[in-house]
């Protein structure tokens, strides 16, 4: 799945809020490379995340934050992201 909705297809601008997503692994992949279709390629993504991505905690925060319901974002599948949000709606 392709998506102009993700880190890898995000166009970089230094002074808003998205400018982290310049510095992510993913620069270097296709975007649909973090849009898996199958678990395979959600470790895939994972992976890549993983690999000492020097933004992984902010690009989770802001998927979280959007409520951004598809794709691997901060090393997290959309399952761990609802079970992250669901966590901490049941901590407030
Ligand atoms: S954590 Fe993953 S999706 Fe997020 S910026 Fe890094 S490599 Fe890209």
């Amino acid at each position: 799945m392709q998506s102009n909705n993700s880190v890898a297809a995000a166009p970089v601008d230094a002074d808003s809020t998205t400018a982290w997503m310049s510095q992510g692994n993913c620069r270097n992949y296709a975007p649909a490379v973090f849009f898996p279709s199958d678990g395979v390629g959600v470790d895939r993504a994972r992976k890549i995340c993983n690999n000492d991505c020097p933004v992984k905690d902010q690009c989770l925060e802001y998927a979280l934050e959007q409520r951004i319901e598809h794709g691997v974002w901060g090393g997290a599948s959309e399952r761990e992201r609802r079970r992250i949000l669901k966590r901490r709606k049941l901590a407030v």
